[in-house]
């Protein structure tokens, strides 16, 4: 008989799923392509010694993935919420920011920046400069070894999921918001008989019975090759009130005459960090 469940972590083609009855299942998806991402529900047929198969997924209400020329990365099914995780320090990439967002828009999930390690209280005015460009995100500043309280009403009745580079304190967050979770992480490295796939998979932490939480593995990159020039440009919130402004209706925002978008650039109304985030992201696509 199948069974209906949510895929509560993803490590590669393995998959952690919990029925609806609420047993946990091992699972491998049927075929040879993990096309299957944590928060996603399926199909699972079980088979013998609490194996089980994944056959399909059902309808998604959104699905967050990053790309390159050759390959899609999933990082959450279902997700209502992109939470962006950011430090005083290392630095972080700006554009990598922006990257997320795009994809965030364009799959219709809200988002929220959260500048972590606020208690580094002489670099908070450099990382708050980097984030000016953002001004139309909610942003929580934090201390995620002191306090992650202030986060804790943009997560209720949501499910969110924690993207940021390696190093911003996303693992030092998620521990401070769910006691349980390093004792899910280290389950899971005994379930697989390794421990070296504990930071590259993403798991789904249940905060309180409206709320959950997807942490995903730490990124460097966030490919956006599946979206055209168009997806990109209407993806740009700050870009809308703009759109159908510029003299020619096929205008790239390059080097048209009376282009609307470079305009509101050159008036302030735009952050000029994201007219160049723009341009890079579109590179590509012109
Ligand atoms: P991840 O790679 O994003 O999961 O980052 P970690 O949670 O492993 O944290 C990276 C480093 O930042 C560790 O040395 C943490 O102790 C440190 N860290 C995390 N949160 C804070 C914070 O709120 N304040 C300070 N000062 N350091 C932090
Ligand atoms: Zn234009």
């Amino acid at each position: 008989m199948n069974l209906h469940g949510t895929i509560v972590a993803a490590f590669g083609r393995h998959y952690e799923v919990e029925a609806d009855d609420g047993a946990t299942w091992q699972a491998l998806p049927k075929g040879k392509r993990s096309i299957y991402a944590c928060g996603d529900r399926v199909v699972l047929e079980p088979a013998a010694s609490g194996q089980a198969r994944i056959a399909d997924h059902l309808p998604r209400r959104s699905l967050l993935y990053r790309s390159d020329a050759f390959r899609q990365k999933l990082i959450a099914a279902n997700a209502d919420q992109l939470v962006l995780v950011v430090a005083t320090e290392p630095a972080f990439s700006d554009e990598l920011l922006s990257r997320a967002l795009i994809a965030a828009e364009h799959d219709h999930l809200s988002a929220v920046i959260v500048l972590n390690k606020c208690d580094l209280t002489d670099r908070i005015a450099a990382a708050r400069a980097l984030l000016a460009p953002f001004d139309g995100y909610p942003l929580i500043e934090l201390s995620a070894k002191q306090d992650a309280a202030p986060l804790l009403p943009l997560l209720q009745g949501k499910l969110s999921v924690l993207v940021g580079q390696s190093g911003m304190g996303k693992s030092t967050l998620i521990n401070a918001l769910v006691p349980d979770a390093a004792a899910a992480t280290r389950e899971i490295s005994i379930a697989l008989d390794s421990g070296k796939h504990t930071t590259t998979y993403a798991r789904r932490y249940r905060l309180d019975a409206a709320s959950t939480l997807i942490d995903s593995p730490g990124l460097q990159e966030f490919g956006l090759s599946h979206l055209t020039l168009g997806d990109i440009e209407d993806a740009f919130v700050e870009f809308r009130p703009y759109m159908g402004r510029c003299r020619f209706s096929d205008c790239r925002h390059e080097a048209e005459p009376n282009c609307a978008i470079k305009q509101a650039v050159a008036d302030g109304r735009i952050h000029p960090r994201r007219y160049e985030h723009f341009m890079e992201m579109t590179r590509r696509q012109r």
